[in-house]
């Protein structure tokens, strides 16, 4: 460990995790794998590879520095498609390296037909519509618009695809908001079609759509957190495992993220703990601190929350997380040393840190905690 911690991917889990995908949805819907927020934490680098070993050849990310890290690592054929950000600066090296990428603003059309006639190369794109969410896409009068300009400038773009985001997914709370926007998508779908422009593939799905209403599924999912092991809600997975015969989780997460404890500290009776007065001792202490922080993307709200393991069992987080280190509780736990492991995410002697939180049930600070984690923690991958 050179650094103050190290995060190690399980090539074996992510291969199982997408073959599980894959066979669940079956073999005709296609797969894009979502690797924004740097593979949400594993590492672009890393994952890509093994990802195509499971047979993916299409990946999603926000950004066109994505994309660039990504086309480093991968298969010539394997696709790449931005789902957000592309600069004026970066929209030269997306049309000419047949980078999809979303569109939804006009003015961004008009830009790249630009650039791809200059180029001699067609602008591959995916038109997103809006139908709910209120966030990027076309509301029906400017997908007109785009429409009748993509009519007329046929030989500069390839449309792909027509797509749109759900709402939350994830929670039974919004079904009737997500029925709206798959009718509002079916009809705008129609409508497209109808006025002449065929896009190649509909999709709508990310992993919650994708597990919980299979007309989402479409001709392609972007499925993100299920591949790295996280299920997006404690609800998506009751209502997986309650249709299944085999209650056994499916999924097996794939990072385990470690760090060592660094000084150990007998606390009295009656004294505080880190900074201010966020933890009193209620009894004598011993304390663990352990190099990692909210600088090294240990989430300041696991203050107090956070659990971790150490010396095979579980502890918790007591006080304010530093920006540099956190404070364990293992006054019950026999036998700590300096320079023992501590597993942040993962595994240990049976138990499982799943959760990085108490509190946690519906996974968003999972969702965090896993994009936050810094790029310069070294990535090892595991076979
Ligand atoms: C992040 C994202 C996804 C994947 O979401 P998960 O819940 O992680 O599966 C799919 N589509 C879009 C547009 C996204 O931004």
């Amino acid at each position: 460990m050179t650094g103050t911690s190290v995060i190690e991917i399980d090539r074996s889990a992510l291969i199982h995790n997408l073959n599980f995908i894959q066979d669940y949805l079956v073999r005709d819907v296609k797969v894009s794998s979502v690797i924004k927020a740097n593979a949400y934490g594993h590492g672009i680098e890393e994952f890509v590879p093994i990802a195509e070993m499971a047979g993916i050849n299409h990946f999603s990310v926000f950004s066109a520095d994505e994309a660039q890290r990504a086309c480093k690592v991968k298969q010539p054929e394997t696709e790449v498609m931005i789902m957000g950000w592309v600069s004026d600066e970066n929209l030269e090296w997306v049309i000419k390296n047949q980078i999809q990428f979303y569109v939804f603003e006009y003015l961004n059309l008009e830009k790249a037909a630009k650039v791809a006639k200059k180029l001699k190369e067609k602008a591959i794109i995916h038109l997103e519509v809006e139908t709910g969410m209120n966030r990027t896409g076309f509301i029906q009068k400017d997908l007109k618009k785009a429409v009748d300009f993509i009519s007329k400038n046929k030989d500069l773009f390839v449309v792909k695809g027509l797509c749109t985001h759900y709402a939350g997914a994830e929670s039974i709370a919004n079904h009737v908001r997500i029925q709206k926007q798959l009718k509002k998508y079916n009809q705008l779908y129609k409508w497209i079609v109808n006025n002449g422009v065929v896009p190649e593939i509909r999709h709508t799905a990310c992993s919650a759509a994708a597990m919980s209403y299979p007309r989402t599924r479409m001709d392609m999912v972007r499925i993100g957190i299920i591949q790295y092991g996280f299920w997006p809600t404690l609800e998506t997975y009751i209502q997986y495992i309650s249709k299944q015969m085999d209650k056994t989780d499916p999924l097996i997460r794939i990072i385990s993220w470690r760090s060592k404890v660094m000084s150990l500290k007998k606390v009295k009776t009656g004294e505080f703990v880190s900074y201010g007065t966020a933890y009193l001792a209620n009894e004598d202490k011993i304390i663990a601190i352990v190099p990692v922080g909210y600088s090294h993307g240990y989430s300041l709200s696991l203050s107090n929350q956070g659990r971790v393991l150490v010396g095979g069992q579980r502890a918790g987080v007591i006080g304010v997380v530093n920006m540099n280190m956190l404070i364990v509780d293992v006054t019950t736990i026999p036998d700590i040393e300096v320079g023992d492991d501590v597993v942040l995410i993962g595994t240990q002697n049976g138990l499982d840190i799943s959760l990085a939180s108490f509190a946690d049930f519906n996974n968003q600070l999972n969702y965090e905690l896993l994009a936050r984690l810094p790029m310069n923690i070294p990535r090892k991958v595991k076979n």
